[in-house]
């Protein structure tokens, strides 16, 4: 196996999801987010894993996504996140993924391929758009809309939901958009129940809102980015102890590589494309066989992102390449050919530094960084911290 590589450590992730269950009461539903292969940690794993920790749900956000768990044997309910196209419909029906649809024109789609697969009772959720923006009906419209899924045959109405857009935000203006939604959502769910229709398991939390929000948790929660151990947003560490929740996540993720070749340059020369970086002094230059095609994003370098070897951190130089990038070592000699280089992750993995820290220097978020870890970064799931 090549040098650069992700480790998964699925101990943390059920560590994390066993933390978020303890923040959630036992007859809430939990609904884990394993879309975009587990927001690149290995979907097949983590839905096993999520499984064993008493997932009820798993998330998804294509059809082939869910095909994908179905072949590995995973039985629990597959809830589709984003809308599919209409040639997909039939693989959703067949396999058993549980869609959201807000019109009776795409529900009508999945009605007609049950008819045609002889399938009866399937169930799909109503989206409610109570502020995101995405999908979603109005709320005004949901009664006459579950109205109408209800009159589709071979359709039932399994869930209702909404999904928040500020909710990780702590800026007062933001936590009264999330009430506002919050409220809305319950509306619609009230009038779908006065129009004589059940709405089945209700749910809104995301992450953020699983953790700061109890009193919207309703029948499920939809955490995502917390089970794979970054904290959402604002809604940190720190502030979830100051309101007396004690929640320890910890990063599924290390994305560590291997230094394999030390060179030594004189003051005066060049490192990578576009001669951006010059020696000041004679210098030690460590080779890592990672880059841009690996995840390993060139704003990385300019961001000054720092990578651990042997426990000390040192500087990216010059640009990153594709397949490889280069680090400043100095005058130390203790690092040698095919010592560990780790650039985020787990601390007790030598990572001095988590997904989160890089993409909060990087200016973007953690999602981004571990969904950015390509398909040619081979997966290495661990299940304990033995080394
Ligand atoms: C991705 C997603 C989630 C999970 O979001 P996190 O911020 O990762 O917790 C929940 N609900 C919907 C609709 C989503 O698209």
């Amino acid at each position: 196996m090549r040098a650069t590589r992700a480790l998964i450590h699925l101990d943390n992730l059920r560590n994390n999801i066993l933390q978020i269950k303890s923040c959630v009461a036992s007859d809430v539903k939990m609904c884990i987010a394993v879309k975009a292969d587990a927001y690149g940690h290995g979907a097949v794993e983590c839905a096993r894993t999520a499984c064993e920790c008493g997932a009820d749900f798993l998330a998804v956000a294509t059809v082939d996504e869910g095909i994908e768990l179905r072949n590995a044997g995973i039985k629990v309910p597959l809830l589709m996140l984003s809308l599919c196209a209409p040639e997909e419909v039939k693989n959703a029906v067949a396999y058993d993924i549980t869609p959201l649809v807000f019109d009776a024109e795409y529900a009508g789609l999945f009605s007609k391929e049950c008819t045609l697969q002889g399938k009866k009772d399937f169930s799909v959720h109503l989206a409610v758009d109570t502020g995101m923006g995405r999908i979603g009906c109005l709320p005004c419209e949901a009664a006459q809309t579950a109205a109408g899924i209800a009159a589709l045959d071979n359709i039932v109405l399994g869930g209702m939901c909404t999904h928040f857009a500020v909710s990780d935000s702590l800026k007062a203006s933001d936590c009264e958009y999330t009430e506002r939604q919050f409220k809305l959502f319950k509306d619609a769910v009230e009038s779908v129940r006065k129009a004589g229709i059940d709405p089945g398991i209700c749910h809104c939390c995301n992450s953020a809102a699983t953790l700061n929000n109890p009193e919207m948790h309703l029948d499920m929660v939809r955490p995502g980015i917390i089970v794979y151990g970054y904290y959402a947003d604002e809604i940190s560490k720190e502030f979830l102890e100051a309101k007396g929740i004690r929640i320890d996540l910890r990063p599924v993720m290390t994305f560590e590589s291997e230094v394999c070749a030390v060179r030594s340059f004189r003051a005066g020369a060049s490192i990578g494309y576009g001669c951006t970086w010059t020696a000041d002094r004679d210098t030690r230059i460590a080779v890592i066989p990672a880059g841009y095609a690996d995840g390993m994003l060139r704003n990385f370098s300019t961001a000054g992102v720092k990578v651990s070897v042997n426990g000390k951190n040192y500087p990216i130089r010059g640009r990153i390449c594709m397949d490889q990038f280069m680090i400043e070592l100095g005058n130390d000699t203790e690092t040698c050919r095919w010592d560990k280089a780790v650039i985020f992750g787990d601390k007790d993995f030598g990572a001095l530094q988590t997904a989160d820290d890089v993409a909060r220097l990087t200016g973007t978020i953690s999602y981004e960084i571990t969904c950015g870890i390509s398909k040619r970064v081979p997966r290495v799931f661990l299940t304990s911290h033995t080394r």
